[in-house]
């Protein structure tokens, strides 16, 4: 089935037959827009990049620890790491 016959199915399935009518479907690709993304998306999409800590400059240091997947020693991005970033803060 084409895309746009997809969406209509879709958007049927979840608000009713009349809403799978729609007079247009328009179908934007963000990972093609040159405001949204760039070469450098387009080339690297099959993993996380390499996170690390991320130490926050005085006064808040000392007051506030970043703690998600995205500031992972190891596995960012994901559940572990981000349970590796809770672990650290807790014993920093
Ligand atoms: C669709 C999808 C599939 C995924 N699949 C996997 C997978 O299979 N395996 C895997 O390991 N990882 C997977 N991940 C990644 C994983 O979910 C994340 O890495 C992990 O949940 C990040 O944990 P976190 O604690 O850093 O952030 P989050 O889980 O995003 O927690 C942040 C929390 O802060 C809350 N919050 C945000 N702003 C505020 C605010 N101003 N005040 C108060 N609270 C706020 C949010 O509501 C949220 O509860 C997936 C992610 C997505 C989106």
């Amino acid at each position: 089935m084409h895309a746009a016959g997809l969406v209509a199915r879709q958007i049927g399935i979840l608000f009713g037959a009349e809403a799978a009518r729609p007079r247009e479907v328009i179908i934007q690709d963000w990972a093609t827009d040159p405001f949204t993304a760039t070469e450098a998306d387009q080339a690297n999409g099959n993993a996380h990049p390499d996170y690390c800590p991320i130490a926050l400059p005085a006064p808040w240091g000392e007051r506030i620890t970043l703690a998600d997947a995205e500031m992972a020693p190891e596995f960012g991005g994901y559940l572990e790491g981000a349970l590796a970033a809770a672990e650290g803060a807790v014993i920093a």
